[in-house]
């Protein structure tokens, strides 16, 4: 996209890493729908404009570039007049923030009030989290454990809690969660928060559910697997979506950490959203695990499937409400198990839309969403042989897109948190 390329791509090298802190507000900022075939057809003049990708028909297009955009004569509808108000009204933003000093380790921290419900009334920072988790883990320390899986790009902590019932930890198959592994997503983090919180003061207060579910699984949950990306969305530009790591000879900054998976990564056909291109969106990296995110994950992923193998896989993304199942990268293919997967994301559509009445799609990640390749679900389900690997799509279905406001994180969390009661107990 241009404006990243006016930012970066015409910079010295040196000069990249200063000029990329500039804030992007998306001030006066069109977000359109692009129908299908037009936006195909005029892939690379898109392309040129100054403009963000949101997904493959959705673009930001900014007040300069919206008249050459007009001209293109493209079918296409207007979701948002003014994405930087929709920003400013989302709330959690905050530019200049980033001199802020990050945690290092969690061992720096000490544990504070255990957390509330009001947690859940607003977006948080990159150290609010990390504190959260110290004070959540405080009030459950018999039963779990913070982990450290590995340190992104700039050198934050990837950090999660494990969370064990009766016998003791690492006794049981894995329930492995990821959120956040694109910056943007805000909402994912908090709802896998919000199941955390669930699972610990369910299993406190003596819910016979919970409890047997516990008894059953280790848990392990990462609520932020891209915590450069996360910092920079809320520091710098609100709609990104990469990790912060540079190209070998490029100045675009940046990998789609769910496109450098190292499982059938070099697959791109023409209708796949995988890039090689460093200014997308959504580029691979130049080789698979090359994102210091990715090869963290992974390793811990294998430790896991070598103990006592991976029940679930869950990598929560939004929006567009789906429960994705692999395939991403052909729709040519079921997973083993297709039928039954399939009927139990049936069961969780059924449960989440009882408690709000938000219908969640269930299907394939090709023929549901769209084609792509190197993403986590289709590595979780062929290479450690995860017996149920799903991408959930959180809220919203349209626009507001990524800017889910905050008054509809609680409303997020319950129907996530109904969905899973039932899958853990059914599967
Ligand atoms: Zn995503």
């Amino acid at each position: 996209m241009k404006f990243l390329a006016l930012l970066l791509c015409a910079a010295p090298l040196a000069l990249a890493a200063v000029i990329s802190e500039k804030v992007v507000t998306y001030d006066g900022y069109r977000v359109v729908r692009i129908a299908t075939g037009g936006r195909v057809l005029f892939e690379k003049q898109l392309k040129s404009l100054d403009a963000v990708q949101l997904d493959p028909d959705t673009l930001a297009i900014s007040p300069g570039d919206f008249p050459k955009f007009e001209n293109m004569k493209l079918e296409y509808e207007i979701l948002d007049k003014d994405l930087g108000a929709s920003i400013v009204a989302e709330g959690g933003f905050s530019p200049g923030s980033a001199s802020k000093r990050s945690v290092s380790s969690l061992d720096e921290l000490k544990p504070g009030t255990f957390p509330s419900l009001a947690w859940f009334d607003e977006y948080h920072t990159f150290a609010e989290h990390q504190q959260w988790l110290v004070d959540i883990q405080d009030g459950f320390r018999e039963n779990s454990e913070l982990i450290e899986i590995g340190k992104s790009y700039e050198g934050r902590p990837i950090n999660g809690i494990h969370l064990w019932g009766k016998g003791g930890k690492d006794s049981k198959p894995a329930v492995l969660w990821h959120s956040t592994a694109h910056a943007r997503e805000w909402i994912t983090t908090m709802v896998v928060e919000y199941l955390i919180f669930g699972l610990i003061t369910g299993y406190n207060s003596k819910n016979d559910q919970v409890r047997s579910i516990l008894d059953k699984y280790d848990f392990f949950i990462i609520p932020v697997v891209n915590p450069d990306g996360f910092v920079y969305s809320k520091t710098t530009n609100r709609l990104w979506r990469k990790n912060r790591q540079p190209h070998p000879t490029h100045s675009c900054i940046g990998i789609d950490i769910n496109r450098n998976w190292g499982h059938k990564w070099e697959v791109i056909t023409p209708a796949s959203w995988s890039s090689s291109n460093p200014c997308d969106e959504v580029f691979r990296g130049v080789a698979p695990d090359m994102a210091p995110e990715v090869l963290a994950v992974t390793k811990h992923a294998k430790s896991l499937a070598a103990n006592k193998g991976i029940k679930l896989y869950i990598d929560w993304h939004s929006f567009s409400q789906k429960i994705l199942l692999a395939y991403g990268y052909t729709c040519d293919k079921q997973v083993p198990g297709y039928e039954r997967s399939m009927s139990l994301a049936k069961g969780v559509a059924a449960a989440i839309e009882g408690a709000h009445q938000k219908k969640f799609t269930p299907g394939s990640s090709c023929r549901n969403l769209y084609q792509f390749s190197g993403g986590s679900t289709d590595w979780m389900q062929d290479v450690v042989s995860a017996e149920i690997s799903w991408c959930i799509e959180l809220r919203p279905t349209g626009w507001a897109g990524f800017l889910l406001p905050a008054s509809q994180i609680r409303a997020s969390g319950e129907e996530q948190w109904e969905g899973m009661m039932y899958l853990l107990s059914n599967m």
